[in-house]
């Protein structure tokens, strides 16, 4: 209802992209790599500088900023009735060793220039705004990914997560502490009435369809396994074909099963192997012992069901067949996320309005807000990825697709937030 009086009120507003871009840039120059990307790995004095710059901008803008126990970063607009809820968008500043420019913190100054340009126009809104940085959404450095609004969502504990701990050992609560940034504000609990994220799409579906933006709906769930195959190790040549009990055959019929339960649940299922270790991996030995890891992704967790019980029947008959002892194990499991149908439609119906070229789209990466969605009504708007890569320092985009996904999160987040 709301989406359609804007429609006809005609109110969609518009960012600034030129000044989008340029404090992209300009954020991009801490941490450069040579290649024209970034590294701001979590907590390191990069990571500091990149939230010291935001925290500059959010204050030049008029923000109040909130700093929790476990580094979230929250930049506040006050909106008319502040007793409200929060309408809350934000992302990650933290990046990959050879991350690009984009990923996440395109996600917080879309957010900031949202703030920016709700100043520009004078618009007050009934609700508060407010921006997130989420802290450590990479885990490249400290894993989990997402571990801070994974502690937000109640998911993790706040003593889990400030007792991470990088490869040399310093935890995540110490090296907030080093870089200022560990705040007294409990974490969670905060009202919010919508969210929303920003992101680069980091896959090529969006460009190869010439489509803006992605109207982003849900996220994949996710079944990890580990499977030992043991035969017996026997000598290459007197041993005959009929007599063996190969471990390496029987992963390789596996990994053949695998991908044919990939495409049968096609086209939203992924369905991987991506690790062998074979043993004793030695040329005139009939391998006596195979460890390998699945990855199965589907948004829908009975489908995800279905690909589970093929993989096991599928396992068993391989196993029996080759004479083998098969052990699996699932190892991780991830619940497919729905993000929330009145949040969707903001997007869908701000992206309609300001003309742009859209379809509906499933993220095959977590996200922040895969975690926000268990607390607070959420979802999430892609852009294109120049060939779809990211987690690269050539990541890119072109800067209208940046500027159309701030202009679908900024009326997003009004019809949310109501302007008075
Ligand atoms: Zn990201």
């Amino acid at each position: 209802m709301e989406v359609l009086q804007d429609c006809i009120a005609g109110t969609q507003l518009h960012v600034n992209g030129r000044r989008l871009w340029d404090s992209l840039m300009e954020m991009a120059r801490i941490g450069a790599t040579p290649k024209g990307g970034v590294c701001r790995l979590a907590l390191t004095d990069e990571d500091k500088a990149g939230r010291d710059l935001f925290v500059h901008w959010a204050k030049e803008a008029g923000c109040t900023i909130t700093v929790d126990q476990i580094g979230n970063i929250f930049a506040r607009r006050a909106g008319r009735d502040n007793s409200l809820p929060a309408v809350l968008t934000g992302s990650h500043a933290d990046s990959q060793p050879t991350g690009g420019r984009f990923d996440g913190i395109y996600g917080v100054l879309a957010g900031l220039e949202v703030i920016r340009a709700l100043n520009d126009h004078q618009v007050e809104t009934e609700h508060p705004i407010e921006v997130a940085i989420w802290t450590n959404e990479e885990g490249s450095r400290f894993p989990p990914a997402m571990v801070a609004s994974g502690v937000f969502a109640g998911v993790f504990d706040l003593e889990y997560g400030l007792s991470r701990k990088d490869q040399t050992g310093k935890t995540m609560g110490e090296e907030l502490a080093r870089i200022g940034y560990a705040g007294e504000t409990p974490v969670g609990g905060r009202p919010l009435h919508a969210c929303f994220e920003v992101h680069i799409e980091q896959g090529p579906i969006l460009e190869n369809a010439s489509t803006t933006i992605g109207v982003v709906t849900g996220a994949q769930g996710q079944r990890w396994y580990e499977l030992n195959l043991t035969g017996q190790e026997s000598h290459a040549g007197p041993t005959p074909m009929t007599l063996r009990r190969d471990a390496l055959l029987g992963a390789a019929k596996v990994v053949q099963l695998v991908n044919e339960i990939g495409l049968r649940f096609a086209p939203l299922a992924c369905a991987t192997v991506g690790m062998l270790n074979v043993y004793p991996n030695s040329r005139n030995v009939i391998p006596g012992q195979v460890f390998m890891t699945v990855d199965f992704r589907h948004p829908d967790d009975a489908v995800l069901a279905q690909m589970d019980a093929a993989l096991r029947e599928g396992v068993a008959m391989i196993a029996v067949d080759g004479k083998l002892e098969a052990e699996l194990e699932q190892i991780f499991y991830y619940a497919p996320v729905a993000f929330d149908i009145n949040c969707i439609a903001a997007v869908r119906g701000a992206t309609e309005q300001l003309g742009y070229t859209h379809r509906d789209i499933i993220a095959g990466a977590g996200h922040d807000s895969c975690y926000l969605a268990q607390v607070a009504p959420t979802s999430m708007i892609f852009v294109p990825c120049i060939g779809g890569i990211s987690h690269n320092e050539i990541e890119d985009a072109l800067p209208e697709w940046i500027e159309a996904g701030a202009n679908v999160l900024l009326n997003s987040m009004l019809t949310m937030a109501k302007r008075t």
